[in-house]
């Protein structure tokens, strides 16, 4: 998408938001790094809505919500995917003045960063791949926001902004995308000299049993 939209709705000279550079917009291809960010900002425009955004190839990609994303698992709410924001937008909060573009008070909800869970799947997809596909998975750690959410696309009308449903997914993962990650690296690597194992659930097990051994006595 890029910042080509961001920019064209917007004048620089009158809004306190970031602004873009002309080589910024339709950034592409830039190397996405472990902690990439999110950010959730209440904006009380016409409506009152919530921006959930995620950093990918260089800027934010962006959705509303009609109403707060603070929520249990399983709940779920529409998002309205909107145009991609500057990286910089990550940090903006205050007024923007009345009659110019969203105008209204914006305010930071939540940010921190985030893994993306389709990186880890059979045939992984990075967040712009998985964004196209209509699937999104990401893990956040935000202050609020924790755990594993995903973006499901519904519709992707022409002319009309593709309409996605946000979610808290039920199933909590057993261990981190990290460890699950290093624990396929290991069966990999053992595969060739020894018949590999699957991570076993009962080392899971124990492993809960022990911690919970220790609380108790704590
Ligand atoms: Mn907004």
């Amino acid at each position: 998408m890029g910042l080509a939209l961001y920019r064209r709705t917007r004048d620089s000279g009158r809004t306190p938001e970031p602004g873009v550079s002309e080589s910024r917009t339709g950034v592409r291809g830039r190397k996405s790094h472990p902690a990439p960010l999110f950010v959730i900002q209440e904006h009380h425009a016409t409506r009152l809505h919530f921006d959930f955004r995620l950093e990918e190839d260089g800027v934010l990609k962006s959705w509303a919500l009609t109403k707060g994303p603070m929520m249990e698992r399983g709940v779920r709410r529409l998002a309205i995917e909107v145009e991609d924001h500057p990286l910089e937008y990550e940090k903006f909060h205050g007024f923007i003045p009345k009659g110019e573009y969203g105008g209204g008070k914006v305010l930071i909800r939540d940010h921190g960063t985030f893994e993306n869970i389709m990186a880890t799947k059979s045939q992984p997809l990075t967040v712009s791949e998985s964004i196209e596909a209509g699937h999104v998975e990401i893990h956040l750690k935000g202050k609020r926001l924790k755990g594993a959410f995903a973006l499901i696309r519904l519709d992707k009308a022409a002319g009309s902004e593709p309409s996605w449903l946000f979610l808290k997914m039920k199933k909590k993962p057993e261990i981190s995308l990290l460890e699950r990650a290093q624990c396929f690296a290991a069966k990999k690597g053992s595969s060739e000299t020894a018949p590999s194992r699957s991570p076993s659930r009962s080392k899971v097990a124990a492993r809960k049993k022990t911690a919970a051994a220790q609380k108790r006595s704590a």
